[in-house]
């Protein structure tokens, strides 16, 4: 078993991270340019009161916009990064840790860096070679910015995808840990990381929950004899 260097769960042969997490970081990658878009929208100041507002005595008048938010939207650095040895202080703005990311992949793959998309800057590149990152050394160094940007980003938007859990067992693990995170492409499972299409799932359903179903309505009637027995 090769550990998985994010969650140390097994991660399979030759990959440095499983199933679970490279699933989860593409989920980040397709949040990126979901969340920019609220993100822009929070950048005024007014969507929560400025700090200091209200006599603490500023000799300067405050950004009209946020700083948390204009750190996060700011500029990177115009050349190639570099940072993924995460030797820069400090919070870091989206497309600098995407930057620093793909640059890093591109190196690995030994090609230039694609034109950047300003919309979703470097994550769809990140996610159309996650399968080469999951099995590098620095995965779980990715993993860990990543978190930390999604993380500063939500409490910026208050926005977040909700889970919806789904009634029909895993087809893999039979844990009823099946459910669909918003924005994602994919049914996951919570236990064992096995991810379906919505067709492969509606397929499955439809034939475990019929006799689930019935051995369900046996289990209430025999509860409600055992009930009229006693
Ligand atoms: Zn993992
Ligand atoms: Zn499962």
């Amino acid at each position: 078993m090769t550990p998985c260097l994010i969650c140390t769960h097994d991660a399979g042969p030759s990959r440095t991270a499983c199933v679970r997490c490279e699933h989860r970081i593409r989920g980040w990658l397709g949040e990126l340019p979901r969340q920019h878009v609220l993100l822009v929208a929070s950048l005024e100041l007014g969507t929560r009161p400025a700090q200091g507002f209200g006599g603490t005595g500023r000799a300067h008048s405050p950004l009209p916009v946020r700083g948390d938010v204009l750190t996060l939207l700011g500029p990177a650095a115009p050349g190639p990064v570099h940072d993924t040895l995460g030797d820069q202080g400090g919070p870091q703005p989206i497309h600098a840790v995407l930057h620093a990311w793909a640059d890093q992949l591109a190196e690995d793959l030994g090609h230039l860096l694609p034109p950047i998309n300003p919309r979703a800057p470097y994550a769809d590149y990140l996610a159309r070679h996650l399968g080469h990152a999951v099995r590098a050394s620095w995965i779980a160094h990715m993993h860990t910015e990543l978190a930390d940007l999604i993380r500063r980003i939500r409490t910026v938007t208050s926005t977040e995808p909700r889970r919806r859990a789904l009634d029909a067992p895993c087809p893999h693990c039979q844990a009823f840990a099946l459910g669909h995170l918003d924005w994602d492409t994919h049914i996951d499972c919570e236990a064992c990381g096995r991810l379906l299409t919505p067709d492969e799932y509606e397929t499955h359903r439809a034939v475990v929950m019929p006799p689930l179903a019935r051995i369900g309505v046996l289990m209430a009637a025999a509860q409600h004899l055992a009930q009229e027995a006693s």
